[in-house]
């Protein structure tokens, strides 16, 4: 599936876009991650909290949580991939961090929303963007690949 508001490919699975955090799926009945009853129209592209029409922040195209610390967070950062688990995010992260990578990640599993076993509260995990081409090619060569179970959305 191509998302409909960027054209990033997107996993049939997935109810938000990786890269804009626009809603992909209309069959999806989320709700906000700050108001329960209202429906989500997206999810924070860094944090992946679902956001209603009130609490959605848009800033280049990409729709962001009212933290605004966030979309700051994006200038700098790219993302590299998610894992489904924590177990998983915690193997890529140590092996960035062993070759001079520190990433950061954010998961959505602590809202109330997401079941723990649904694609859309994978954890996130970011690189900065001077750091993302070494990244994919290290995971690469340590056959971790097969962790990133999303396709990699080039930095912008
Ligand atoms: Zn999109
Ligand atoms: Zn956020
Ligand atoms: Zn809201």
């Amino acid at each position: 599936m191509i998302c409909p508001h960027c054209s990033c490919p997107v996993k049939e699975e997935i109810h938000f876009c990786l890269n804009c955090g626009s809603a992909v799926s209309t069959i999806a009945e989320i709700e906000c991650g700050n108001h329960s009853g209202a429906a989500a129209v997206g999810a924070c592209v860094v944090c992946g909290v679902p956001v209603c029409g009130d609490c959605a922040v848009t800033r280049g195209g990409k729709l962001f949580c009212n933290d605004s610390s966030h979309a700051v967070f994006l200038v700098r950062y790219a993302l590299l991939g998610v894992a489904i688990s924590e177990f998983e995010a915690d193997i890529i992260v140590s092996n960035l961090k062993a070759n001079g990578i520190s990433p950061q990640f954010f998961s959505p599993k602590e809202f109330f929303n997401f079941k723990n076993d649904e694609p859309d509260s994978a954890v996130r995990v970011f690189v900065l963007k001077d750091d993302h081409a070494r990244a994919v090619t290290l995971l690469t060569e340590l056959e971790l690949e097969d962790f990133i179970h999303l396709e990699t959305i080039q930095p912008s």
